[in-house]
Parts: C-alpha cells; sequence; structure tokens
C-alpha cells in the first residue's frame, strides 16, 4: 500500500492531529542505506518525525533539516523535510544491531545515546534560516521531538514514531502521529486525550493490524468529531543533481583538485542522502579549476 499522512482538526477546535503510515519510505531508506535493525529504527523515527513536524511547522516552499546527536554507536542522524510530504536522511553508522531493551522492543535509546541534542534549522525563504536546539530527553526520539515542539517552537504536542522490523531486517510497519493542542484547548479534553495517548498502542502496531492513518486518528477521537482536512502522498525522495556536486567540488580546495586531476582518475562523489555515485572524468574536473 502507499504511504500517506492524513491531516485533521477536531471539530470541537481543541486539537490538530497528523497521522502517517510511513511503512514503505522507511523500508526504501533501510535498502538504500543497507541499515540493521537498530539503525533502521533511528533512522525510520527521524524520518517519520521531521514528516510529522514539516508538515505542521512549514508552508510552501520551506524546508527544514533535524539533525540528532547522541553518545550512542550510532552517532548522528540527518533528516530533511518539505511542507509537500517528502523527506531524505541518512545515518553516521548504518550496521548497528544490539539487544532488545527491557520491554523486548528495538532498543533505539542505546543505539543513539541519551546525551546528545536535536537541532532544527528552518529554511521559510528569509535571509537567515532559524535554528532551535534542544538536549536529547530520552533518545528515544518521539520524546525529544515532543520537547522540541514545546521548548523551541511554543507548541504543545504529543509526538508517537514507531517502526516495527522483521527477523530477516526488512520493516513490516513504520509510522508516527502528532497531536497539537490548540489555543484555548479545554482542559478536559487535554485530560481525556493524556489517558487515552497512555493506552495507545504504538502506530506500527495498529499498522500491522490493517488499520489506516485515518482509523488510528478515530480511535484517539471519536469519528463525529474528526474534520479530515487533507490527505498526502509521502515519500523518500532525494532531489541531489550532478551539478551541485559539480559546485561541491568546485568549492574545495584548488591544490587538492589539482592533485586529483594530476592523478588522472577522475572522482567520484557520492550522495549521503540517496548513495547515488557521481562520475566525473578528469576533463570535467579541468573545467572547474
Ligand atoms: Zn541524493
Amino acid at each position: 500500500m502507499k504511504d500517506y499522512l492524513v491531516k485533521a482538526i477536531t471539530k470541537d477546535n481543541n486539537f490538530r492531529v497528523y497521522c502517517v503510515d510511513a511503512t514503505a519510505l522507511v523500508q526504501e531508506a533501510h535498502l538504500k542505506h543497507d541499515t540493521w535493525v537498530n539503525s533502521t529504527a533511528v533512522l525510520g523515527r527521524t524520518l517519520i518525525g521531521t514528516l510529522l513536524i514539516s508538515t505542521a511547522l512549514l508552508k510552501n516552499d520551506d524546508q527544514l533539516t533535524v539533525r540528532l546527536i547522541g553518545d550512542g554507536p550510532v552517532g548522528g542522524v540527518v533528516a530533511d523535510g518539505n511542507s509537500k510530504g517528502t523527506v531524505k536522511g541518512y545515518i553516521n553508522n548504518p550496521h548497528v544491531s544490539l539487544d532488545s531493551n527491557a520491554q523486548g522492543k528495538i532498543d533505539v535509546a542505546a543505539a543513539l545515546g541519551t546525551k546528545g541534542s536535536l537541532t532544527v534549522t528552518k529554511d521559510q525563504g528569509l535571509k537567515e534560516p532559524f535554528t532551535g536546539q534542544v538536549g536529547l530527553v530520552s533518545g528515544e526520539i518521539a520524546e525529544d521531538f515532543t520537547y522540541y515542539m514545546a521548548k523551541s517552537e511554543q507548541t504543545p504536542s504529543a509526538i508517537g514514531l514507531s517502526v516495527f522490523v522483521q527477523p530477516e531486517e526488512s520493516v513490516e510497519a513504520a509510522g508516527g502521529f502528532l497531536v497539537q493542542t490548540l489555543p484555548d484547548a479545554d482542559e478536559d479534553a487535554i485530560t481525556n486525550l493524556e489517558a487515552k495517548l497512555k493506552d495507545m498502542p504504538l502506530v506500527s502496531k495498529s499498522l500491522r493490524e490493517g488499520k489506516t492513518p485515518e482509523q488510528i486518528i478515530f480511535d484517539l477521537f471519536d469519528e463525529d468529531n474528526v474534520k479530515v482536512l487533507e490527505t498526502m502522498d509521502v515519500e523518500f525522495k532525494c532531489d541531489c543533481t550532478k551539478d551541485r556536486f559539480k559546485d561541491a567540488l568546485a568549492s574545495i580546495d584548488k591544490k587538492d583538485l589539482q592533485e586529483i586531476i594530476d592523478a588522472d582518475q577522475g572522482a567520484e562523489a557520492v550522495c549521503k542522502f540517496c548513495g547515488k555515485k557521481y562520475q566525473f572524468t578528469t576533463d570535467e574536473l579541468k573545467e572547474l579549476v
């Protein structure tokens, strides 16, 4: 089934809610980066979180970059998102595979680490991009995004992110939700939601049971109270081009570039986000000097 994200609002004007099935895009990220189980979960949760906050915070051609750095074996992870539902990302160490945690789940916090930071840089077409940074709360990623939304965006929200990986490493289900409390939300409604969130199954579990993002939203809020605003296809998509790498090569030290030319082996540039390789011949490199 195709991945998609649902944006909805409750008719009582208390909450805005986003829910996404990102199974295919997390599987694609796993294949592109040859990730092992813990790295798959860290990269997957980061991609889903990036999709959700991008959709919640951005408009038109705005873009944002999420950088998570931790003291665990994964090292760090980077993801780019926009308001149109495409995302791309990479992880410093794709080959992390650890024992499950005490709950029998993939130990995301052990892989990312619990000391570190989450940084979001938003490019909204202004002179200076906006950068917000928070320390890691738990390294489980959803809590870290939630804390970022509250602290840097002053947007109280609840975020859930989950990736279910099969024993042979492929992604069976991946998804998430973001519930944003609207200004003047009713106190009782907030208390009620908090209780429901405590008992809410992981989004990946609901997806494995065959539920759609809409049905997952209806598990949280009465269907009669939900107004779906939009459904949007989401995908892992890289926008790299050979020209962009040409610019990057042209900006390296002229002496280093000359050394590559003298070696007459050409050069290969690899896109970190999607693994695509671009070849440059010695003649093409000479044009850059
Ligand atoms: Zn690329």
